[in-house]
Order: C-alpha cells, then sequence, then structure tokens
C-alpha cells in the first residue's frame, strides 16, 4: 500500500508518459547531470541513457531502496536524502552542468532560488499557474516580486505545456517544462529584500509603499516622509512598473536610506 501521508507530504506525483521524459532528457547529452526526487525513475531512466553521469537525490527512503536495486548503471550516482541538506561535495557541483528534474511544487521558489544562487542552468516541470507568475509582466494581475526576480536574474524558455493526466496520481493543475538560465545580474541581499517589500505593496504609489513601509524599513517616518518627497516615480503604481525600474527603486532607496 502506498502511504498517502507521505505522499502528499512529499509531494509525490509521478510522471507515467515516457516521452515527456525523454524531451527532457534531451538537454542532458554528454553532461554531468543533477535530478532532485527522481521518484520511480522515469526520467532517471532517460537521463542515464544520454548524459556522462547523473547524481539524483531521493528524500523517500522506500524510493531511493528501490530506485538503487533496479538501477545498476555505473554513471548513476543516488543519494538519500533531502536535496537541501546534501553536501556540495557529494552533489559533486564542481562538476553539475545542469539540473533536470520533476520537482515536488512545494519546493519550487527554493530550487529557482538555489539555481540562481549556484548559477546552474535547468530543466524543471513546474506548476503552469507558477510558470505563469514567473513570466507575468508589469501591469497584469500575476505581476509579482516573483516576476521581478525571475526577469532580473534568469533567462527562461517555455519548453512545453504538460497536462495533469501525465501524473499520477493526477494532480490538481496542469505543467510545464521550462528551461532557465541565471543571467549576469547580480543583485544584493539588501536589493531583493527592498524588491519585496515594494511588490509587498505593488497597488499603491510608489510614495506611500515606502511610507507604509516605516515599520519593516525601521525608520522614522519623518525620514521616510522626505526619502517619499525625492524618491523617482513616487506617483506612479509599483505594480505598473517594469522589472529594471523597480531594481532602479531599491537601489535608490537603499542609497537615501544609507546616506550615501
Ligand atoms: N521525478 C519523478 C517524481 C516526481 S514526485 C517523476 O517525474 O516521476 C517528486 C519526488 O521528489 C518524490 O519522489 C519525492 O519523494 C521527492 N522529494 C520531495 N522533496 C524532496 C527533497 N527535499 N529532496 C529530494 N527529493 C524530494
Amino acid at each position: 500500500m502506498p502511504d498517502l501521508r507521505r505522499m502528499k507530504q512529499l509531494g509525490q506525483s509521478f510522471l507515467v508518459n515516457r516521452d515527456i521524459a525523454i524531451a527532457e532528457a534531451e538537454h542532458a547529452h554528454g553532461k554531468v547531470v543533477l535530478e532532485i526526487g527522481p521518484g520511480r525513475g522515469i526520467l532517471t531512466e532517460e537521463l542515464v541513457k544520454n548524459a556522462e553521469k547523473v547524481i539524483a537525490v531521493e528524500k523517500d527512503y522506500l524510493l531511493f531502496k528501490s530506485l538503487a536495486s533496479t538501477m545498476p548503471e555505473k554513471n548513476l550516482k543516488l543519494i538519500h536524502g533531502d536535496f537541501f541538506e546534501v553536501a556540495p561535495e557529494d552533489l559533486e557541483l564542481e562538476r553539475v552542468e545542469i539540473l533536470i528534474a520533476n520537482i515536488p511544487y512545494y519546493i519550487s521558489s527554493r530550487v529557482i532560488a538555489w539555481a540562481w544562487e549556484h548559477r546552474m542552468q535547468a530543466v524543471l516541470c513546474l506548476q503552469k499557474e507558477f510558470v505563469k507568475h514567473m513570466l507575468a509582466k508589469e501591469g497584469t494581475r500575476g505581476y509579482s516580486r516573483l516576476s521581478v526576480m525571475c526577469s532580473l536574474m534568469l533567462s527562461i524558455t517555455e519548453i512545453m505545456p504538460v497536462d495533469r493526466g501525465n501524473f499520477r496520481p493526477i494532480p490538481m493543475v496542469d505543467s510545464e517544462v521550462i528551461y532557465i538560465k541565471p543571467r549576469e545580474a547580480r543583485i544584493s541581499e539588501r536589493e531583493s529584500e527592498l524588491i519585496n517589500l515594494l511588490m509587498q505593496h505593488k497597488k499603491k504609489r510608489v510614495r506611500n509603499a515606502i511610507l507604509d513601509s516605516h515599520r519593516q524599513l525601521g525608520v522614522e517616518k519623518k525620514r521616510l516622509l522626505e526619502i517619499s518627497e525625492e524618491i523617482g516615480k513616487k506617483e506612479e503604481r509599483i505594480f505598473k512598473l517594469g522589472p529594471q525600474t523597480i531594481l532602479g527603486l531599491a537601489r535608490e532607496l537603499d542609497a537615501m536610506l544609507s546616506g550615501r
């Protein structure tokens, strides 16, 4: 009997259409590939055919054991554990060239942030709605912190839609495979924090968004009042501003707050 609670907790929904795995594995040719959550191994099987080496991390011990006993391929290294807790040496990050994975949706944001940080290109199957948010443009409903950060830090190519019927158990939502590549852009922790803050108030005008952030910024209202009068685009609504403009505002704000 499958353990339903565990399946839910770990976001387990297994791909059953091999053609999709074959298409994803096209990006593995001759490369050292990292896979998160191999599950029952449908993608792993296709990856090992094309890749120089596959390093796959599975958190569920039973799935890990079962894969280890059914996949003797010499170019496969299976690791049992939570992907985010595995040591970089064990992941062989020095050698890994691409991440290819159908990941559980609950870790989508974390995996994307990880890919940025590690300058790692990736082919990922994600929730279609999530991809929409990643690609949303200014002025539209889905435009959010995620859209701004993705636009600034990644180049994103849509590869193919994947209907929910291709997974078992059938999830509530459709998916999409995308290819992401980190851009050279460097954004500091502070800038990212300020972008976050601005986007939390995305419906407001810039000056009000800044004024209403006095608690989070830990700056007294009087000083913020001055800043909000001096800052560019103060009358514009944040969600109408493009990612580069938002980044510009975050930098301006950072400079003003730190008295530069
Ligand atoms: N890639 C497989 C399975 C997808 S289901 C397929 O396409 O069929 C997601 C898989 O990720 C499950 O096997 C689940 O146990 C595993 N998983 C969930 N969280 C994980 C984590 N933090 N680290 C590694 N594996 C994880």
